[in-house]
């Protein structure tokens, strides 16, 4: 082979016991794909794949635990002695060639080949067609792969028509690359997604799920779908975004409602928010190109409702790609709930608690989080304004467990049991007066204590123990102003 590179890569001992062991019984053995393109570009690899011309039955007895694939050939070595998950499953997978693809999804038949050059050329970019021989420290070259990562280009093994005929997917997996590497695709590859985008629906729901993420959760998701709208994939995949297009808003918003939406989901690419905050940004305002009517008084447009229309939207475009219903209730609830950061003059505590229930306690300050997005996607300053953080403080008031005898180790039930008493209004007092003695004295809040002393206060005249019972309400009162005006301090509101 002429497209021969020396070189040293740095491949975890667990992987280079797998290929020695190989290379032992007179195989070869090399590294390929993904770990070899990101181990030059200096990322760490997400697996390690190794390709030989073993083959599965030559495999197996090679190795102390394996798990065989049969669809594809591949022998997952199990390496039980290391907590790296990258490291305990690695995939060994005999050359393959691949020959027709009559459905442009699924190659006709699988063959294993005893040459690497045909399994390189079946990969679908350059940058993953490469292959590295740890032993001799050799990569292998043959399509131009060094060059495309040095240039940050993606561009297809042969010609890019061919290769996006045979599987449609390609084209997604072309701009998903591309986002997450930072990479640009070459005009071969965007002129042909241009023309053979309508390929794309032939291919399963999940597939296009699997990649459409994957840019969503790239670092560019914004550059993602400008390209995927410019080369006519996106409008296969999610075209009531592109509906927004040249579609303004105004008011608070300088932007159409596309570019408020990309602008906002990028924004949660930046901040490094998790992939149901993004793709809830992704669709909480396509609502919006339904709703929108001209407005009066001043108000060019207004989009009454659009929340609501949005959900449907959501709900729409995560069953379409099959996500799983935990991912997609939870999406589709923020979607229908964004719209609570209303005036924060008018916003009250319970409409806050009431937001609180509908997304859930342990989702909440993702749905704030979106609302910050949704803030910078209508190209507004980063530092967060004073209403911004009056909802997180609002948020931090209706969370907190307010001061009440609830806080106490011991309820009217049991102290009706120490003292005899029968209900009635002593007990709340009895209550009461112990909240105040635990309020001065956290230490004294044991169920002990607290059975030994409602048995004393039970034995005081009515008015003596209404009197504590009185203290006790009032520092209760100023606990609790006490812990409100601590988190309003700490939000630097009123
Ligand atoms: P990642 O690190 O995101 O997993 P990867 O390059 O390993 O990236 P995979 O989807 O795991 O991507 O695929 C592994 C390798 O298999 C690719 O590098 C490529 O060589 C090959 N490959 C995967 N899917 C295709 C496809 N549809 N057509 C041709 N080759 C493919
Ligand atoms: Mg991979």
């Amino acid at each position: 082979m002429t497209d021969t590179i020396k070189i040293k890569l740095n491949v975890p001992r667990e992987i280079l016991e797998i290929t020695e062991a190989l290379q032992n019984k007179g195989f070869l053995a090399y590294l390929v794909g993904g770990c070899v393109r990101d181990s030059l570009i200096g990322r760490e690899p997400k697996d390690w794949d190794i390709t030989t011309n073993a083959t599965p039955e030559q495999i197996i007895p090679l190795f102390a635990k394996t798990v065989y694939e049969n669809k594809f050939g591949t022998v997952t070595v199990i390496n039980e002695k290391t907590e790296d998950n990258k490291l305990k499953n690695v995939e060994v997978t005999p050359f393959r060639t691949e020959a027709n693809y009559s459905d442009r999804r699924h190659p006709d038949e699988i063959k294993f080949s005893d040459k690497l050059e045909d399994d390189l050329s079946r990969r679908d970019f350059t940058i993953n067609a490469l292959a590295y021989n740890p032993e001799a420290g050799e990569l292998i070259d043959l399509y131009g792969g060094i060059r495309d990562i040095k240039d940050k280009v993606i561009g297809t093994v042969g010609e890019a028509d061919k290769r996006f005929t045979e599987d449609a997917l390609r084209m997604l997996r072309a701009i998903r690359f591309a986002c997450e590497l930072r990479f640009m695709c070459n005009k071969e590859v965007l002129d042909s997604i241009s023309r053979n985008n309508a390929l794309i629906k032939e291919i399963s729901a999940e597939r296009i799920r699997d990649e459409f993420v994957k840019i969503i959760d790239s670092p560019e998701p914004m550059n993602g779908l400008i390209l995927a709208h410019q080369t006519g994939l996106l409008n296969h995949i999610l075209p009531e975004l592109e509906k927004g297009i040249g579609m303004e808003q105004k008011g608070e918003h300088v932007y159409d409602i596309w570019e408020h939406t990309v602008r906002a989901l990028q924004h949660a690419a930046d901040r490094g928010y998790p992939l149901h905050v993004k793709l809830a940004t992704l669709l909480h305002d396509l609502g919006k190109v339904k709703t929108r009517r001209p407005g009066l008084k001043g108000k060019e447009f207004t989009f009454y409702g659009h929340e609501v229309v949005g959900e449907r939207i959501a709900i729409d475009f995560m069953a379409r790609l099959k996500f799983p219903n935990k991912l997609a209730d939870l999406v589709v609830k923020m979607v229908r709930n964004h719209m609570f950061f209303a005036d924060p003059d008018k916003i009250t505590l319970s409409a806050v608690r009431r937001v609180i229930v509908n997304v859930g306690p342990e989702n909440i300050w993702d749905l704030m989080n979106l609302r910050i997005c949704d803030r910078i996607g209508m190209g507004r300053p980063k530092e967060e304004p004073y209403r911004l953080r009056k909802y997180e403080s609002m948020i931090e008031e209706a969370l907190r467990a307010p001061t009440s005898v609830g806080m106490l180790k011991i309820d009217g039930k049991q102290i009706m049991t120490v003292t005899h008493e029968t209900p009635g209004p002593k007990v709340g007092h009895i209550l009461n007066a112990l909240l105040e003695e635990a309020l001065n004295n956290p230490d004294i809040n044991t169920v002990e204590y607290l059975e030994k002393r409602a048995i004393e206060l039970a034995k005081l005249d009515e008015k003596a123990l209404k009197e504590l019972a009185d203290k006790g309400k009032s520092k209760k009162e100023e606990v609790e102003k006490g812990e409100i005006k601590k988190i309003r301090t700490k939000y630097r509101v009123k």
